[in-house]
């Protein structure tokens, strides 16, 4: 008898935790899983940050999904996930052949949100990949490289603009605040030349959270030379830097985009409704109407008892892939399936190398503290997917 075909897509934190769970909990002749994704890598998408800024190596934010996978009991492809077709039941790759599913999961992650503004997706870099916050680093350096090699000095190559002071935002112009002294030590370049500037059109920077823990981060960038405009949306990004509300141009040989994100647009595209990308999916992860359909990660949206949505985190989509991995091997044991509940560890966001923001166990924590406790976050994720020699291999990086 053919075994029930689980097919997971994007090993990100939802997907790859769905998966290193379900090869844990299932035995050999109960299904056969497999797990598709566009690199044969895991990157740690809550890293991305670092190596965008150039403060840590891209391989820390990188895992071989074959380190972390048995080929006995997951299959992986590697490939481009091209459509998802619920009604057929099957999945559409760049590459390889259609798969045909029993249970699908999607957690393709999330597409930058542009909100329509003009030339951003051709201008603006984005901390979306490992690829890309590679080609973030060199393209910095180059310009570095290139502001002495030009006779002319032109200002624009070292002012680097960020779009956006939510959370990733405001992580990546912390370690900028520690990488730029070393830039400029390295290419001779006297720090006050560089403008670190970051952009955001809420009335605060971190909209929505705690005013104590911000106005700590706020003081904590100023005085290391971040400049804020706040209340100020970019309205238009162009080859050669940004405009902003009220007409003002920002010459800029770097735009970085952390303005937001929405879902990944194969929803859509598949005809299943959604907001921002985001499917509402109902208590057990499942896309409405279909039974064997979930979603976990940023593609997800759900909601907290005040009817307002979680943000997407990795935290949300951890705990997914847990919860979702024991109803599917539940599901294959002719068992009942749980209702998913989102619990809330706390938020910890790091200001650079050596200090941090957040709330932990219900109390406020800045400082080394907080950042002690950030990197024990990024540990505990290693550990959950490649247990204590993953966790031992990447604590020494
Ligand atoms: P992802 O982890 O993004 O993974 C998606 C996977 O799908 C990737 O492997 C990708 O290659 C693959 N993929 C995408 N499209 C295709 C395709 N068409 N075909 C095949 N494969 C494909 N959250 C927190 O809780 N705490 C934090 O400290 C935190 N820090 C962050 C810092 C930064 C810089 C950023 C950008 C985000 C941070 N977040 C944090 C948010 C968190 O990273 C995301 O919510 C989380 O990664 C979502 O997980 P996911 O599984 O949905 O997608
Ligand atoms: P976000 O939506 O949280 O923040 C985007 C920011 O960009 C907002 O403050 C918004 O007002 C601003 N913005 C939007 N349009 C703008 C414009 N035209 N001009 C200037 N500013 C503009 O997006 P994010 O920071 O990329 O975070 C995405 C998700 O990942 C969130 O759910 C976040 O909680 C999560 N995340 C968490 C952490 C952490 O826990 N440490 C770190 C990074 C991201």
């Amino acid at each position: 008898m053919a075994l029930p075909k689980i097919v997971v897509l994007g090993a990100g934190y939802g997907g790859l935790m769905t998966t290193v769970r379900l090869q844990k909990e299932l035995n050999h002749h109960e299904a056969e899983v497999t797990l598709v994704n566009l690199n044969p890598y895991h990157y740690v998408t809550t890293k991305l940050h670092e190596p965008a800024a150039g403060t840590l190596p891209p391989d820390y934010a990188r895992v071989d999904i074959a380190s972390v996978l048995k080929q006995d009991k997951v299959q992986f492809i590697q490939d481009r996930v091209t459509k998802v077709d619920p009604e057929n039941k099957e999945v559409s790759l760049a590459e390889g052949e259609p798969l045909k599913y029993d249970y699908l999961v999607f957690g393709l992650g999330s597409a930058p949100e542009t909100f329509g503004i003009k030339g951003l997706l051709e201008n603006a870099f984005f901390i979306r990949n490992l690829n890309g916050v590679r080609f973030i680093r060199e393209h910095m350096e180059y310009m570095f490289a290139k502001y002495n090699a030009l006779e002319e000095k032109r200002d624009d190559l070292l002012t680097i603009v960020v779009g956006g002071a939510g959370f990733t935002g405001i992580e990546y112009v912390g370690e900028l605040v520690d990488r730029i002294p070393e830039l400029c030590q390295e290419f001779d370049i006297p720090r006050e030349k560089v403008r670190l500037i970051n952009v955001e059109a809420a009335p605060t920077v971190l909209p929505g959270f705690d005013q104590e823990l911000v106005d700590y981060a706020v003081e904590y960038l100023k005085e290391r030379g971040v400049e804020f405009y706040i209340n100020t949306p970019i309205e238009e990004c162009t080859d050669d830097g940004v405009v902003l509300k009220g007409g003002e141009k920002i010459d800029a040989a770097t735009v970085v985009w952390t303005g937001g994100v929405r879902g990944n647009p194969l929803l859509e595209e598949a005809g299943i409704e959604t907001a921002r990308g985001r499917v509402k999916v109902d208590e057990y992860l499942r896309v409405p109407g279909y039974e064997d359909f979930f979603v976990v990660g940023d593609s997800s949206l759900i909601f907290n008892d005040e009817g307002r949505p979680y943000p997407p985190t990795a935290q949300m989509a951890t705990q997914q892939g847990q919860h979702l991995s024991k109803n599917l091997v539940s599901l294959l044991r002719g068992g009942s399936i749980e209702p998913y509940k989102f619990e809330s560890k706390g938020t910890l966001a790091s200001l650079g190398r050596g200090s941090a923001i957040g709330i932990a166990f219900g109390k406020k924590v800045v400082g080394s503290k907080a950042s002690f406790l950030k990197r024990v976050n990024d540990w505990r994720w290693y550990y959950m997917i490649g247990g204590l020699s993953l966790m031992f291999k990447k604590a020494k990086l």
